[in-house]
């Protein structure tokens, strides 16, 4: 199902910039609203998922991803294209990085491609994603973003990562929607990795709201690997009341009947909590399974599952995954080196 609005909410600084008439050529029936200053539209009662706003980002688009202690360096960047996103994960950490649930599209892209090359020149990381804050592919049909980006890396040796919970691809497998005029993504598809966060199906019912069901995930990833392009699997976040080795290994072994050899990388992390979230999960959803067992605070004040039982999970889903994918990279997100030493899995050097 593709995600719609009803209402475009513009930035008068937005107005003349080439997303915004895209977003206008593309939501003919949408209502549109041009504002001098879109702060009164982020306020937590008045935001609505029905509408969406553009306007301009002030500050720098591309950021490292905030390492921890003792964890292995980071190879990847985050690009903020957007903010927030139409699912509502009871996870979802943007509920308290933000205040509000607003969708924003930046339309000042020109900047952010400076920005990029500039990055992508001097200081190239391995892969750089556009779905740290939000999902890159629920609106990307609109939007084009994954299009309008990928010619830049174009012989660079970075992969431009989106990372998705949806089956929204048709796009970037025909790239002839109305309103289009980018070029065939397909032509740069050697640059551009397509990953999906995958949990067992009673998780993606109960706390995944409004994202694909997993079988629609995989029938996305069975087309997506059969045109050429790359697929990576994050399962992340692991929920430990929801976690089997009886569901995953189904998972693991549904991945390798619709992609065959062809998944880049793994990555795994066990549910943790970065600081205001366990307390805003809690109020909005009293009783949830998400919150079950024994959780602590670490010394840098996220909560996180007990470590021995981290362990075992991760030990366990790495034998899963290298039973079926044996030269596949499984690698673990955020976790300190000790972790992954104890459950046996290899820090990239
Ligand atoms: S898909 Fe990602 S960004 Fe969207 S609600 Fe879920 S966790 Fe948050």
């Amino acid at each position: 199902m593709n995600i719609s609005f009803n209402k475009l909410i513009v930035d008068r600084t937005a107005y003349n910039d080439p997303l915004t008439h895209r977003l206008k050529q593309k939501l003919p029936d949408a209502a549109v609203e041009i504002v001098p200053d879109v702060t009164p539209f982020l306020h937590p009662h008045r935001t609505s998922k029905e509408s969406l706003v553009i306007t301009h980002q002030k500050g720098k688009f591309i950021k490292d991803f905030p390492g921890a202690t003792g964890t292995p360096p980071c190879s990847e960047k985050c690009i903020t294209t957007l903010l927030n996103c139409p699912f509502s994960c009871s996870y979802c950490y943007l509920q308290s990085y933000l205040d509000h649930r607003q969708i924003i599209v930046f339309s000042n892209t020109e900047r952010m491609k400076e920005e990029l090359k500039t990055v992508l020149t001097n200081n190239p990381p391995s892969r750089i994603t556009t779905g740290e804050m939000g999902d890159s592919l629920a609106i990307d049909h609109l939007t084009e973003t994954t299009a309008d980006l990928l010619p830049l890396f174009k012989d660079t040796g970075t992969l431009l990562e989106v990372r998705t919970k949806s089956t929204n691809i048709d796009h970037l497998l025909h790239h002839s929607g109305k309103g289009s005029s980018l070029p065939s993504t397909i032509e740069n598809s050697d640059r551009l990795l397509v990953t999906w966060t995958l949990s067992p199906r009673n998780a993606i019912k109960k706390e995944e709201h409004g994202a694909a069901r997993l079988e629609d995930r995989l029938n996305a990833i069975s087309k997506i690997s059969g045109s050429g392009i790359k697929v990576a699997i994050r399962f992340d976040p692991i929920i430990p009341s929801y976690f089997t080795q009886v569901e995953y290994e189904e998972i693991v072994r549904s991945l390798k009947r619709v992609a065959k050899n062809r998944i880049y990388r793994f990555e795994l992390g066990i549910l943790r909590f970065p600081p205001g979230l366990w307390e805003n999960v809690r109020s909005k959803y009293p009783g949830s399974a998400i919150m079950r067992g024994e959780y602590h605070r670490d010394t840098e004040g996220k909560i996180r599952f007990y470590r021995p039982t981290r362990v075992k999970i991760y030990r366990e889903l790495h034998r899963i995954i290298s039973n079926h994918f044996t030269d596949v990279p499984v690698e673990l997100s955020m976790e300190h080196n000790s972790v992954w030493q104890d459950a046996g899995i290899p820090i990239p050097s």
